[in-house]
Parts: C-alpha cells; sequence; structure tokens
C-alpha cells in the first residue's frame, strides 16, 4: 500500500496546522493591532474633544492661566501615558506636556495642517515632523464664538500600541499551541477507531481474496466499522459453508456414481470373460439394469434439484383440485403396493379440495413421500394419505407404519445424498435426494412440511398448501 489513510490523515493535520499557524500569526496581528489603534483612538479623540471644552477654552477666554491648564494636562497625560498639546491654527506650540513650560521661545510646527485627518479623526505619522517615531494622533478642534482659536492633539506612541498588541498576540500564540496539542486527540481516536479496525479490515479482505474463506477477525466497535466487519465476517462463514456443502456434494454425486457404475462394469466384464456363465446372464443383466435405473433416477432428481434452485421462486401457481392429483399419483404405485401386498387408503377432505400451487412440483412432492412410505413399510401393511382444513390451509398428510426414523436422524433427513443406517439395508436404489427435493419445493411455495416419527412404529410426513381464492371465500 503506497499511500496509507493515516498518513493522508496525518497530512490533512499538519496542513490544518500549517494554515492555523499562518492565520495566528498573519492575520490575527493585523486585525488585533488595527482594532487596538481605533479604540486608542477613540478614547484619546473623547479625552481631547472634553480637554477643548473645558481647559483648552477657559484658557482662550482667560478664564484659567497658562500654568493652571498645563499642570492639570500634565497630570492628563500621565495617566493617558501619553502628550498632550494645544496647538494654535498657525502652527505654533502653545503647550506641550513633554516640554517645561516657556512663554520667550516660540515653536513652531511646521507645516502644521489641521485638515491632514481629512475622513478620519485619527493619523498615524510623526505629525509633520515633530516627533521622531510614529505616533498615534488625534486632533480636536477649540472653538470659541464660531471661531476655531486652536486645537488640542494628543499623541501616543505606536511603540506602546504594539507592545500591548504583543502582549495580546502571546495569549492567542500559546492557545494556538495548546489547540493543536488538544487536536492530537482527534488522530488518537482516528487511529484507535477507523484506522487500526481498517486495517483489521483489509488484511481480512485480502485473506478473503487468497481463497482463507475460514480467516476470521474481532473489531470491538458498534458503529458501522464494526458492522462491516461482522458482515464480512459473516460473507465469510457463509462462502466458506457454501464451499464446504458443495466439496460434500460434488463428493457424494461421485460416490454415488461411482458404486453403480463399479458394479455394472464388473458384471460385464465377468460375462465378457466368461466368469459369468451364459446361462446366469439374463439374471445379471436384470441387475446391469437396475444399476442403470439407479443412475438414471440420480441424474433426474440432481436435475430437478438444480432448477429448483435456479428457477427459485419461478412456480406455475394455479388453482386446481388436489384430490385427483392424489388418487392419480397413488395409482401409479399400484404395481409397487401388489408387490408388497400394501394398501394406500386415501381419506380426502370433500368431493374438491382446490389450492393454489404449482400442480407438477405438488405431484413430484407426492411422489416422493408415497414412494419413500412404501419403500420403508413392512409388507401386508396400510398406507395412509388424508387431507384436512386448518386454518385456510390444507393439510396433507402421508403415514406409514414402516420402520420409522431414529430420532437422532430426523433433522439430517432432509440433507441432500441423507440415507439413514436403517434405511441402507432395506433401499439400495434409494438416492437420498427425495426429501431434499419435497423440502425445496414446499419452501419455493412458501409453505411448511412436519415430519413424526418413531422408530420401529412409522412415520408420517405433514405439508400445507394454500387454498385458492374461491375456496377461502367458501370458508
Ligand atoms: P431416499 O429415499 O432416496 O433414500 P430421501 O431423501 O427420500 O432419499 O430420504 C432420506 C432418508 O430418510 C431415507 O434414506 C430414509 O432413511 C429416511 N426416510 C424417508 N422417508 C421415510 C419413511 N417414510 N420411513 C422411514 N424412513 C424414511
Amino acid at each position: 500500500m503506497k499511500k496509507t489513510l493515516y498518513l493522508k490523515f496525518v497530512l490533512a493535520y499538519l496542513i490544518f496546522g500549517i494554515f492555523s499557524f499562518m492565520m495566528v500569526t498573519v492575520f490575527v496581528p493585523n486585525i488585533t493591532k488595527e482594532r487596538l489603534v481605533r479604540e486608542k483612538a477613540k478614547i484619546l479623540y473623547s479625552e481631547a474633544m472634553m480637554i477643548s471644552d473645558t481647559y483648552a477654552a477657559g484658557l482662550y477666554s482667560n478664564e484659567t492661566d497658562l500654568e493652571t491648564v498645563k499642570t492639570q494636562l500634565d497630570f492628563l497625560s500621565v495617566y493617558l501615558d501619553s502628550s498632550i498639546r494645544i496647538i494654535n491654527p498657525s502652527g505654533r506650540l502653545v503647550l506641550d506636556t513633554n516640554e517645561p513650560l516657556n512663554v520667550e521661545e516660540v515653536m513652531m510646527i511646521e507645516n502644521f495642517d489641521p485638515t491632514a485627518t481629512s475622513t478620519s479623526y485619527y493619523m498615524i505619522n510623526d505629525f509633520f515632523g515633530s516627533f521622531e517615531s510614529e505616533m498615534l494622533s488625534v486632533l480636536a478642534p477649540i472653538t470659541s464664538s464660531y471661531m476655531v482659536k486652536g486645537y488640542v492633539a494628543i499623541h501616543c506612541d505606536m511603540n506602546d500600541i504594539q507592545a500591548s498588541c504583543n502582549s495580546m498576540l502571546n495569549i492567542s500564540y500559546i492557545t494556538l499551541v495548546i489547540l493543536l496539542l488538544l487536536s492530537l486527540i482527534i488522530l488518537i481516536f482516528f487511529t484507535e477507531m477507523v484506522y487500526i479496525p481498517l486495517r483489521k479490515i483489509t488484511y481480512a479482505a485480502e485473506q478473503y481474496a487468497a481463497g482463507n474463506m475460514h480467516y476470521e477477525f474481532q473489531v470491538e466497535s458498534d458503529d458501522e466499522i464494526g458492522y462491516l466487519a461482522a458482515c464480512m465476517n459473516y460473507m465469510a462463514s457463509q462462502i466458506a459453508g457454501a464451499e464446504d456443502d458443495q466439496k460434500k456434494f460434488v463428493a457424494n454425486v461421485s460416490h454415488d456414481f461411482r458404486s453403480p457404475l463399479t458394479s455394472i462394469r464388473g458384471y460385464l466384464e465377468a460375462m465378457l470373460d466368461g466368469t459369468i456363465p451364459p446361462e446366469t446372464h439374463e439374471k445379471y443383466l436384470n441387475i446391469v439394469l437396475n444399476e442403470t435405473e439407479r443412475l438414471t433416477k440420480l441424474t433426474n432428481s440432481l436435475l430437478t434439484l438444480n432448477n429448483l434452485n435456479t428457477k427459485g421462486m419461478l412456480l406455475e401457481r394455479t388453482d386446481f383440485n388436489i384430490n385427483p392429483v392424489i388418487r392419480s399419483t397413488a395409482a401409479s404405485f399400484e404395481g409397487t403396493c401388489l408387490k408388497k401386498n400394501i394398501a394406500i387408503e386415501l381419506i380426502l377432505t370433500g368431493d374438491e379440495m382446490f389450492v393454489n400451487a404449482d400442480v407438477e412440483k405438488i405431484q413430484q412432492v407426492l411422489y416422493n413421500l408415497i414412494d419413500n412410505a412404501i419403500k420403508f413399510s413392512h409388507h401386508d401393511s396400510v398406507i395412509k394419505v388424508e387431507t384436512s382444513l386448518k386454518k385456510n390451509k390444507l393439510f396433507v398428510s402421508v403415514r406409514d407404519t414402516g420402520i420409522g426414523i431414529p430420532k437422532d436422524d430426523l433433522k439430517q433427513i432432509w440433507d441432500r445424498f441423507y440415507k439413514s443406517d436403517l434405511s441402507r439395508g432395506r433401499d439400495k436404489k434409494g438416492t437420498g435426494l427425495g426429501l431434499s427435493i419435497v423440502k425445496e419445493i414446499i419452501s419455493c411455495h412458501g409453505e411448511h412440511i412436519n415430519v413424526i416419527s418413531t422408530e420401529g412404529v412409522g412415520s408420517e410426513f405433514i405439508f400445507s398448501l394454500q387454498l385458492s381464492a374461491d375456496s377461502e371465500e367458501e370458508d
């Protein structure tokens, strides 16, 4: 695997880290500084307005003297951590909290232009060359009798603002580092909850692809990944089961074909090389014929089973009267019954009983069940075929008083090729496929078949059938 999911996730995490770092080191400082400047300017401007309305106005109306105003503004400048100036419109510095009061020396700010702030109420520069470093300056006019007498200027060193901005940014940097470290938890979660289980699933998929269907793995989680793992496990076990079944099936088919073929070959060779004298040929040819009959039966049964499997639910359902079907099927066994002196007693409900099913398939079910009943019945016995109505269903039962089925075999009789040991001696022609076919047909109809049997007493097979719509209405 060249690019693992883990690598991609770590890469995404790194990209996220780098972007967050860039955001915090590029955008955040700019935004913070801009915001701090605006806040500071706002405070300074309202202070300047307050000074122009109070102390400065008093100065120009000669209510207060310059010294008193200077003392008051000195205090204020310390409090605001900035320097305060009163400037005449001509640019003459009337008062500066940074300088001692000197009335003799005329200090001028060259190129002083009160309109320089234009649209904004603050400016960041060296204030017309009067400072060495960059200052944040606000300017408020001092008006008296609708005339601008001068200006109050407050200046704050941009280095101070930068310093407080930096201390604020330090908090952001520390928060970023903590967040990045905390987000490592996501990486740990991803590893534990997604990556490791996915690795297990991929490894299992590789094993299955290589044909190791018996490989089992465990993912302990009840989320989608856990569900996926459980589904894969189930799928593999089903495929493994199907593979085993198929192997068993092929082994059974080969075995069942091989034994009649071996005996046919044996008899024929013995006849050809004279081991079996010509006068007994007829006897052995009959045995050979029987064996070929068995092979034909086996092939037909296999074909039927295969068709049932591939066609699935494709049944040719019709409404038909089951009574004549039972009668004709039972009649087809007349010859066999005569040989063993077995009687088939029919106890049928109603003159006519319409059911909805595939008539040919149901005939096959009846045939297989009656065939078994005769095969496993003793001479001079009676087989009962009975129909009864219960809860809108017709139940058909085939009952014999034959050898019965051992309790331990009851579950397996529906399996393909299964023959109980008890029956082997009596029924050499049996294929072990008859009941599998019966079960398959009844299941295709959405109905059920059951068996009640006691060894040495007899067996009863009962299956249900759906009544035709007309018969149900009559009920
Ligand atoms: P087959 O009859 O060809 O051997 P089936 O699938 O029809 O195959 O039956 C499977 C096995 O179930 C039989 O070999 C026999 O052991 C048992 N069985 C079926 N029907 C009866 C019955 N009526 N009485 C006793 N055993 C039965």
